[in-house]
């Protein structure tokens, strides 16, 4: 059922690849390949956002919220956009409250590369479960992480909340 090989994974791991140049921008992407959401895992469509499972989890759990639009600027979206963004974060932690019942939660926006941005052209809002024994923020960023649970599992927990 999972596969192996999916064109946008490999678009994250080698961003200066062949794929990726077939693919452009990955959130882009995974907005015009609704088909695909399962093996995507893309969690929910808005009528402005999606939201998907990061692929390099800081944590089980971590979810992007992503405008259908390509910008790149949190003043550049459309109130719509935003508004229902927040929405959607609003979503992610209840269906992680529901799921994982975290003690905490991260929620951030990065802009720009300076910024820790990874995908610094289109914007996201990512939402994350804390637990009072993990790491902080910043230094789990820099780490490579061990996750408990494989995405898969984790798309079918949350799925069935949203
Ligand atoms: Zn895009």
């Amino acid at each position: 059922m999972q596969r192996l090989w999916s064109p946008w994974r490999s678009a994250y791991l080698d961003s200066g690849g062949p794929d990726s140049k077939e693919i452009g921008c990955v959130f882009c992407y995974l907005r015009d390949h609704a088909d695909d959401d399962e093996q995507n895992y893309v969690l929910h469509r808005g009528s402005h956002n999606f939201v998907v499972l990061n692929l390099y989890p800081y944590i089980s759990g971590h979810l992007l919220v992503v405008p259908y639009d390509h910008v790149s600027e949190l003043d550049g979206a459309s109130k719509d956009t935003t508004d229902e963004m927040m929405d959607l974060a609003k979503r992610a932690q209840t269906a992680l409250r529901s799921a994982y019942s975290p003690e905490g939660y991260n929620l951030g926006v990065n802009l720009g590369k300076a910024a820790g941005a990874g995908i610094a052209d289109h914007l996201h809002i990512h939402v994350m479960p804390r637990w009072g024994g993990d790491t902080n923020f910043m230094t789990s960023v820099a780490e490579t992480r061990v996750l408990p649970e494989d995405l898969a599992t984790t798309y079918q927990k949350l799925r069935a909340r949203f």
